[in-house]
């Protein structure tokens, strides 16, 4: 007999830091859209590690992928090139219409990546004064949880006693293009958002929004910047989720599923002006654009357009949503969603999320509340519909509960 879970828990209290507050399983497998725990339970994951693996669990051409780079060549750092990061380029440049790449590790580092650079791109080809560049960021964003980052939060747990932080951001609500307007200054580099916002409980802005906002930095000179780590490749069933809106941003963020789940890859993706003002020295890292993790993208990027998950996660996504709406119980307040990007707002009165989730983990579903009373679903790309209808089985009966 292995360790029991509340052996690996008690373990985790000792020798870990406390940041995370985790639902009671300790998993040791997974397949597609099933993990199984130490104890051999099977769980449908509608998490998808925020999203990270949205090609489903080890997805067996990533691995061979993986497997057969590891074998050959894992990392040189950027004082040598690769064969791995010029095809890399090449495909996710094709597939997205992009014009330049850089390629990082965490979502965090593309963040920070982008900053640096619309900035540079500000005082070098906009013409701001050196120091004066301001970025537009959104009320309730999440972006990583960098010093530079978690400094421009609207979320008092995330930036309680980090300070000081680094100035040069002005917060506007999110989904208000009039706030947009009037906070846009000659000194305005970038606007920063995502285009649903992911951590904050699925909030979809009103339609027409990023429309009028692409008019506003093209009519000021500002940098459309779309953090689509969560929101990019399929989850909200396009490519992008600026597709939904018509529109094409300046510089576009991607990571978690670039990752196809297996090893952190991010990018900056942008037009020429933006990441061209790099030279040697002024940025880098280095893991980035190591030949594994570009062999491991081009895996993720390849199963996901030839395995029609984009196409699914739109035909699930709307059957999961349908199924969801049609659920009647006193407990939900609403249900959102776009693709396979969903979430269901509880009744203040309903509990916390947290104890429906539980209660879901009895039943063979895993999925994680958010701000109280909110409970995001996200699960696989590959999700099919027998699955789907399975789960929402399994969401009538713990909905219609009441554990107020
Ligand atoms: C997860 C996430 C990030 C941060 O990614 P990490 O890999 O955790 O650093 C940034 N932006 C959005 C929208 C995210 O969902």
């Amino acid at each position: 007999m292995g360790p029991s879970v509340i052996d690996f828990l008690a373990t985790e209290r000792r020798l870990g830091t406390y940041n995370y507050e985790p639902i009671g399983v300790v998993l040791s497998r997974g397949e597609g859209v099933w993990v199984w725990d130490t104890e051999g339970n099977r769980y449908l994951d509608c998490l998808s590690a925020y999203s990270a693996v949205s090609q489903g669990h080890c997805h067996p051409k990533i691995l061979a992928a993986m497997v057969e780079q590891a074998h050959r060549l894992t990392l040189t750092s950027r004082a040598f090139h690769n064969d791995q990061l010029a095809p890399f380029y090449e495909e996710i440049a094709a597939l997205t219409g992009s014009h330049k790449v850089l390629p990082m590790n965490s979502g965090a580092e593309a963040v920070e990546s982008a900053i640096k650079s619309v900035r540079k791109w500000g005082y070098e080809v906009k013409g701001v004064p050196d120091g004066q560049a301001e970025i537009i960021v959104c009320a309730n964003n999440f972006h990583g949880r960098t010093l530079g980052i978690v400094g421009f939060s609207t979320d008092p747990e995330t930036r309680k006693h980090f300070g000081p932080f680094a100035p040069g951001f002005k917060v506007i609500p999110f989904g208000d293009a009039a706030a947009l307007e009037e906070a846009i200054t000659r000194n305005t580099v970038a606007f920063l958002v995502e285009p649903i916002q992911g951590e904050a409980g699925v909030i979809i802005p009103p339609s027409g929004y990023f429309t009028k906002g692409r008019e506003l930095c093209t009519a000021n000179n500002v940098m459309l910047v779309l953090d689509e780590i969560q929101t990019g490749l399929g989850r909200t069933g396009k490519l992008l989720a600026e597709q939904h809106e018509g529109i094409e941003a300046d510089v576009t963020l991607l990571g978690k599923a670039l990752s196809g789940g297996f090893y952190p890859v991010s990018a900056v993706l942008s037009n020429n002006d933006v990441l061209g003002t790099l030279r040697p020295g002024q940025h880098g890292s280095t893991f980035g654009g190591n030949p594994l993790a570009c062999a491991v993208a081009r895996a993720a990027l390849r199963v996901l357009v030839e395995e029609g998950m984009i196409e699914n996660a739109a035909r699930q996504g709307a059957r999961f949503l349908d199924g969801l709406k049609d659920i009647r119980a006193n407990t939900i307040r609403e249900v959102r969603g776009r693709g396979l990007m969903l979430a269901v707002e509880l009744h203040p009165e309903a509990g916390r999320a947290r104890r429906y989730c539980e209660a879901l983990q009895a039943k063979g579903i895993l999925a994680k509340d958010t701000h109280e009373h909110t409970i995001r679903i996200a699960p696989p790309l590959v999700i099919t519909s027998d699955q789907v209808d399975w789960a929402l089985e399994r969401f009538a009966t713990t909905l219609t509960q009441d554990f107020s």
